[in-house]
């Protein structure tokens, strides 16, 4: 297994420029005065369809060949990797098929048909998506592209932390969201070249912990859907190419509850005036709980994406 390293990150960083948005880093006087540092947001609830996954998907479709373009490409995700296929594809002239849960948050299902892609629908509890996306790929003789474990992914999500540790220099923490592990492998991979002391913190769902498990026991640990209003981390298991990452250069991986999710979603909402989506509040909600121990630092958060059904949106900040 090759993984993929620094100098895929900017080679991906080439390929995404003049297509991905150079999101904002933006600074909160109120969060650092708060929690007693220095926060940086990296605010990829900007990025084009709304989360860093079009940095992935760009950069993976980017590099098919005449042939894989003309089949186009297809995926399973519960949402924003189905946008950023969807929306790639569309850009890069190929088709699209994308395999997505039933339940899936309504406005991504519409998001990603609005991109041209074709949706196939399957039970997240009963069915195996993996299995169907694999069978659909050999018929069609379309590119899976997965949401995390693929080496043109992981450089592709990387991207983000190097724009941000490029603009603001080093730094101490890096708070990254955790679902398969894309992001937070290429955050590593960018972190450990240009911040060598930077201290990488992956952030889970409480309920779907199968990463920090992982990390403890050394092997891949595989759980149940988790139960959790970040459904873009709902993962079951992390990717081989992104555990041996994570677990290279990765310091640790921590959890944080639904309640402290919606805290964090108010706070964005409050006072930064930014719509974050439950998932993207992962890693700034791990930053305010590690406060304590980070008095003074400066510490770089992966605000990672935005798209939120809105009437879901209201109801989850009203309490109910
Ligand atoms: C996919 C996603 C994540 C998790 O990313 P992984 O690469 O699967 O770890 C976090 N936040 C948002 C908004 C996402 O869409």
């Amino acid at each position: 297994m090759q993984l993929p390293t620094y100098e895929d990150v900017v080679a991906a960083a080439a390929r995404l420029d003049g297509h991905a948005h150079r999101t904002p880093v933006l600074r909160s006087a109120t969060a650092d005065a708060r929690w007693g540092a220095q926060f940086f947001f990296k605010c990829e609830n900007f990025q084009r369809m709304g989360a860093f996954k079009f940095r992935g998907a760009f950069n993976a479709l980017s590099r098919f060949d005449a042939a894989q373009r003309r089949a186009g490409a297809i995926t399973f995700s519960s949402g924003n990797h189905a946008q950023a296929v969807a929306l790639s594809a569309q850009l890069l002239g190929m088709p699209a098929v994308i395999v997505m849960p039933q339940d899936a948050p309504a406005a991504k299902l519409a998001a990603t048909r609005g991109y041209g892609a074709e949706v196939v629908l399957y039970d997240r509890f009963t069915e195996d998506r993996e299995a169907l996306t694999q069978r659909l790929a050999t018929e069609r003789g379309m590119t899976l592209i997965p949401p995390y474990d693929h080496p043109d992914v992981i450089a592709g999500q990387g991207t983000a932390a190097k724009e941000l540790l490029e603009e603001t220099g080093p730094l101490d923490y890096l708070f990254v969201c955790l679902g398969g592990g894309g992001l937070t492998s290429g955050s590593a991979l960018a972190a450990r070249a240009l911040a060598p002391q930077c201290k990488v913190y992956g952030v889970e769902p409480e309920a779907g912990n199968d990463g920090q498990q992982s990390l403890r026991t050394g092997s891949i640990v595989r759980i149940a859907t988790p139960k959790t209003i970040a459904d873009g981390a709902q993962t079951q298991y992390l990717g081989d190419y992104t555990f041996a990452i994570i677990r290279r250069d990765v310091h640790d991986i921590v959890t944080v509850s639904d309640a402290q999710l919606v805290e964090c979603m108010r706070f964005f909402a409050e006072r930064m005036k930014m719509v974050v989506e439950p998932t993207g509040c992962l890693a700034f909600a791990a930053a305010c709980a590690a406060a304590p121990a980070i008095q003074g630092a400066r510490v770089g958060v992966i605000v990672s994406g935005g798209n939120v059904d809105l009437a879901r949106y209201a109801e989850l900040l009203s309490g109910s």
